[in-house]
């Protein structure tokens, strides 16, 4: 079984490769392209059965359990993706499939050194007959250019909240907790990988609430310690907090911009507090704090001198 499927089937890249099969155009090499790695792999097996099942990708044949199950003759991912793997990987495309087509999938091209990724043209710049290329990646700067221009690009854009929470409310057997699944739909951003993770972490909620508490009502030093407190970072929790935070800044500037956002509503009650220089400085202080806390300077410390400074900001910048 695909994990979300039918969130799956509606998505653009999908159905553009369901087009071309359709109409026996299919190209020979596709590259899925976000930064949402469960959607980008969810795509790749289900665009792998639309190629070979003869279903038109049905899910419940042989072949579309053998491609789910990773062990079809004809679909080929390397073994690694160092330079020997990916060696291995290429000769593969010269031997005949078993059935009408073969594809070569590379879930993650991006994190392919350069170099090894040169062993790849040669198939590319010469398609071989019936050999598909399925390939993936979250940084496009990595990818080399000339595999780039030889490949038919698809974005993956993130689900809207409307077709997260239609997919979960057919789904209250396997997701029993409902408020949990409202509140990670509601903080995914339209990521299924961002969503399942925000799922399995039940603090996650209660948490971003703390955060938001504090950025909202730190005004003056004398709350400093007080909002110290209830952030609470002796158990190591700081670097989480500060992911948190860096990614309110980005949705706030978002917002700000005018670009829409569908969903984290929570973050709506810090608008009339932080400006756009104020959060373009928040998030510079933010990468500052990330930057300490890996150098080990002590939590507290790093906490507490965001927190000034971070009051200093939101004064400047009224
Ligand atoms: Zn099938």
């Amino acid at each position: 079984m695909i994990k979300y499927r039918s969130l799956l089937e509606i998505t653009k890249p999908y159905k553009v490769v369901a087009a071309d099969v359709a109409e026996g155009k299919i190209n020979h090499c596709y590259m899925l392209t976000g930064d949402d790695k469960v959607a980008i792999d969810g795509l790749i097996t289900l665009m792998s059965e639309k190629i070979l099942c003869d279903k038109g990708g049905c899910g419940e044949c042989v072949t579309c359990m053998k491609i789910e199950d990773g062990n079809h003759e004809d679909v080929f991912e390397p073994k690694n993706l160092k330079a020997e793997g990916i060696r291995e990987f290429v000769e593969q495309v010269y031997i005949k499939p078993n059935g009408k087509y073969k594809i070569m999938i590379i879930r993650e091209l991006d994190k392919v050194d350069a170099k090894v990724q040169n062993f790849l043209l040669k198939s590319l710049e010469d398609p071989v007959d019936n050999v598909v290329f399925l390939l993936g990646a979250e940084k496009q700067t990595a990818v080399l250019e000339t595999i780039k221009s030889r490949s038919k690009k698809l974005a993956v854009l993130p689900f809207s909240r409307y077709a997260l929470e239609d997919y979960f409310a057919k789904r209250t057997q396997e997701y029993p907790n409902r408020a949990l699944v409202k509140e990670s739909v509601d903080c995914c951003l339209g990521s299924l990988t961002r969503c399942e993770e925000l799922i399995k972490d039940e603090e996650y909620a209660s948490d971003l609430t703390n955060v938001i508490f504090v950025l909202k009502d730190m005004t003056s030093t004398k709350d400093n310690l007080r909002m110290q407190q209830r952030l609470g970072v002796a158990d190591g929790k700081l670097a989480r907090y500060l992911d948190m935070m860096q990614l309110i800044a980005g949705v706030l500037l978002k917002k700000a911009a005018g670009i829409r956002v569908d969903g984290f509503e929570k973050v709506n009650c810090l608008k009339d507090v932080f400006n756009i220089p104020a959060l373009v400085n928040f998030n510079s202080l933010i990468i500052e704090a990330k930057r300490k806390l890996e150098s080990n300077c002590k939590e507290s410390y790093v906490l507490d001198n965001l927190f000034i400074k971070l009051m200093e900001v939101k004064y400047l910048c009224r």
